[in-house]
Formats: C-alpha cells, sequence, structure tokens
C-alpha cells in the first residue's frame, strides 16, 4: 500500500481512560479504563507502527496517562524510535522517579491542565479536594528540573473570568500556555456551562492582548484549534500564522486506548472511527484510500450554511469539524469562526471601508511573533530571545 503523504505530525495517544479525577468538562468522561485497552505488548507495537507511517510526534494523554503502569516504557519507545514526545498530565501524580524518568526522556513538553488561579474553582472543576496544590506542586517541580513545562486552560462559564488571574500566575515563569474552549461530549459538563458567542470570541481578544502586552518570551500564549480562523481583527491567536484547516486525518491522527483510531479524538463520535489497530495496523488504516474522507475529501459543495459562501471555504474547510458537529449537527459549518462571528458583531462598523481597513491594520500581530512561538511551542525555551 503507498503512503498518502509524509505521515501524521503528530499524533493524539489517549494510554488509558483511567483517571484519579472527575473533572467536570472532560469530553470523555474519563475516570474508569476501557474494556479492550491495549495491553502492554500491543501498546509497544503501535509504537513501531507509528513509525513506520512517518509520524513524528506522539502525545500521550489520558484519562491520566501516568496511572498506566507501562507508561515509561511505552514513551521511552517513542524516543527510541525517534519521534518527539509531549505528556499531557492532570499534574496531581508525584514521585521522584516520574521527574527522574521525564527529564530522562527529554520531551518536548510536559502539559499540565490548569483551569483557575485558585484552589476553590479550580477543584471544584477538577472533582477533587487538593487538586490544585497538587498540580501548583508538579509544575514547581517540573521548573525546578527545566522540563519544558505547559499549561493547558479549557475555558467555559464557570472559569472565563479567570483568565487575568492565570495569566498573573503564568506571566514571567517560562511556561507555555494553551487556551481551549470546553465542548459538550462530556457527561459530567451542562451545556449551559458552554461560552456564548460573544464570550467565545472575547478569548481569542484576551489571548491577542495577551500577545501584544507581553509578547512570547514572557508569556508565550495560544489559543487552541477553536479558536480563530480568518480573523480581520485577531491575526495570529493559534500557534501558526495561518489556518490550513482542520487536520484531522491530515497531520493529526488521534488513537483511542482501545486501538481505535480516529482523526481527532475531540470528536467523540463512534462513526468517526477509522478502524482498529487490533484488526488493521495504523499504517492501512492511515494510508487506505478514502480515509478521513471528511477533511481529505473535502468539496465545497459539502460546507454548511454558515461556510458555503464564505470567500475562504475551500482552504478553511469550514472550521474545527469537532466544534461545527457539537454546535450544528454537520461538518464543514463552525458557527464561531471568527470570520464570521465579527461579520455578525461588526456590521455596522465593517460597512464602512475606512473601519475594515483600521480593523486590519490595527489586527497585525507584532512581527516575527509566529515563528518565536513556534520555537517555544517545540520545546525550546530559549526561543523567545
Ligand atoms: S465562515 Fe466557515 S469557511 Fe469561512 S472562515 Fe469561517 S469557518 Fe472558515
Ligand atoms: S476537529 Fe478541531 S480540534 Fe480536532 S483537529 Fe480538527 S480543528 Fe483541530
Amino acid at each position: 500500500m503507498e503512503p498518502v503523504n509524509d505521515g501524521p505530525a503528530c499524533v493524539v495517544w489517549e494510554l488509558t481512560l483511567a483517571c484519579n479525577l472527575k473533572c467536570l468538562h472532560c469530553g470523555s468522561t474519563a475516570g474508569g479504563r476501557r474494556a479492550e485497552e491495549l495491553s502492554p505488548g500491543e501498546a509497544l507495537e503501535l509504537c513501531a507502527d507509528l513509525k513506520k507511517s512517518g509520524c513524528r510526534g506522539v502525545a500521550l494523554m489520558g484519562g491520566e496517562p501516568l496511572l498506566r503502569k507501562d507508561f515509561f516504557a511505552i514513551a521511552s519507545r517513542v524516543r527510541e524510535l525517534g519521534m518527539e514526545l509531549s505528556v499531557i498530565t492532570n499534574g496531581t501524580i508525584y514521585s521522584e522517579d516520574i521527574f527522574r524518568k521525564l527529564k530522562e526522556l527529554g520531551p518536548r513538553a510536559v502539559a499540565v491542565s490548569l483551569d483557575a488561579a485558585g484552589p476553590a474553582l479550580h477543584d471544584r472543576i477538577r472533582g477533587a479536594a487538593g487538586a490544585f496544590e497538587k498540580t501548583r506542586k508538579f509544575m514547581e517541580r517540573c521548573l525546578a528540573e527545566g522540563l519544558p513545562l505547559s499549561v493547558i486552560t479549557t475555558v467555559h462559564k464557570l472559569n472565563i473570568l479567570e483568565l487575568p488571574g492565570l495569566r498573573d500566575l503564568l506571566k514571567g515563569r517560562g511556561i507555555a500556555w494553551q487556551v481551549q474552549t470546553a465542548g459538550a461530549e462530556g457527561g459530567r459538563f451542562s451545556k449551559e456551562f458552554l461560552l456564548g458567542p460573544e464570550e467565545f470570541y472575547s478569548v481569542g481578544l484576551f489571548v491577542e492582548a495577551c500577545r501584544r502586552e507581553y509578547g512570547p518570551r514572557v508569556l508565550p500564549v495560544i489559543g487552541a484549534h477553536d479558536l480563530g480562523y480568518n480573523s480581520l481583527l485577531l491575526k495570529n491567536v493559534s500557534l501558526y500564522e495561518k489556518w490550513e484547516g482542520c487536520q484531522a486525518g491530515i497531520s493529526v491522527a488521534g488513537i483511542r486506548s482501545d486501538g481505535g483510531v480516529m482523526g481527532c479524538l475531540a470528536i467523540n463520535s463512534p462513526e468517526f472511527i477509522e478502524g482498529n489497530v487490533r484488526e488493521k495496523s495504523f499504517y492501512e488504516i492511515w494510508n487506505r484510500p478514502g480515509a478521513f474522507s471528511y477533511t481529505r475529501g473535502f468539496k465545497k459543495e459539502l460546507a454548511g450554511g454558515n461556510c458555503s459562501a464564505c470567500a475562504h471555504v475551500e482552504k478553511c474547510r469550514g472550521g474545527c469539524s469537532e466544534m461545527s458537529l457539537m454546535k450544528t449537527g454537520g461538518l464543514h459549518n463552525d458557527p464561531y469562526c471568527f470570520c464570521r462571528l465579527e461579520k455578525e458583531m461588526f456590521r455596522e462598523e465593517l460597512e464602512n471601508p475606512l473601519n475594515k481597513l483600521g480593523f486590519k491594520l490595527g489586527g497585525l500581530a507584532a512581527k516575527g511573533a509566529p515563528g518565536r512561538l513556534g520555537r517555544i511551542f517545540s520545546g525550546d525555551r530559549k526561543g523567545g530571545e
């Protein structure tokens, strides 16, 4: 079978659904293991299969990945095979061994989740008393060990006002910060806590304001894939200078702990499982003609009403697939794209061409910022110099 492309730049691998916390917004409602979790032997075979498929980086996540007894065996195999490694953890499991082994692995990033600037709200969101203090301790130890620490904050109505407090906690400490918004896929999260359109847009404004005020040396901050697309005002919210459309099945893939392969694990829906590594290799699943057709085979005729008339549709493919599905039930129809929200929120202002020009000029981000951010988010903390 001929490869369809160079293989995934990044595979996000849910090593286990077991978790010691009960986070409200968890999209996969983690807690217990999946019945058919891959065995240690299957997991090691999968590492080799990923390498054969051209995979360049693996992000190990959960549930809580450090709960898997063979976590370091899998992580070491990823590195031995020459792939980059990121670890996404809730940061509540602490031992001398963990930090020693993490250092030996030379990860690209150790990312911990932090949802509030203080213990009361963070512990409420994470469903466990004491979670905030444990995570803070984990973060401090990562910094002391020189590990490339990142923080991921998932924003919803309960914690949107925490963003300035979190910014003050993180700035100037060499911590990369990813801000993302909560979806409604999980069973513990009430839809009433989802951000409304103006709140959603204000998260993008906040990220842009942080970038302008502090720059990547003091506060390297990005918005996740769910924030952005062809904005007039906010040129630079995500890591990349330009939005190239949902990368599920193009440059990224997700693997569930039962071996199910998806374009993106954020799409928590069984019909998007492209195959299982117990039945076919990852290489075969990735390279099957017709696989991941919703991104690889996109045509503008497939776009929904929010996107069909948009000038950017062919490249953008209608924003984030997960956001589009969650909000509209269909693909290629993301209602929260910044391009669209701005047209709705600033309709009158945009009718004046001078205002439009002002928006464009005002929206230009600091020269060179994407390059510096790219280096920092690739583990090079000197990249901001
Ligand atoms: S309206 Fe749709 S196609 Fe246009 S930029 Fe937004 S998400 Fe992309
Ligand atoms: S579904 Fe959304 S989060 Fe997933 S790869 Fe596509 S754009 Fe990114």
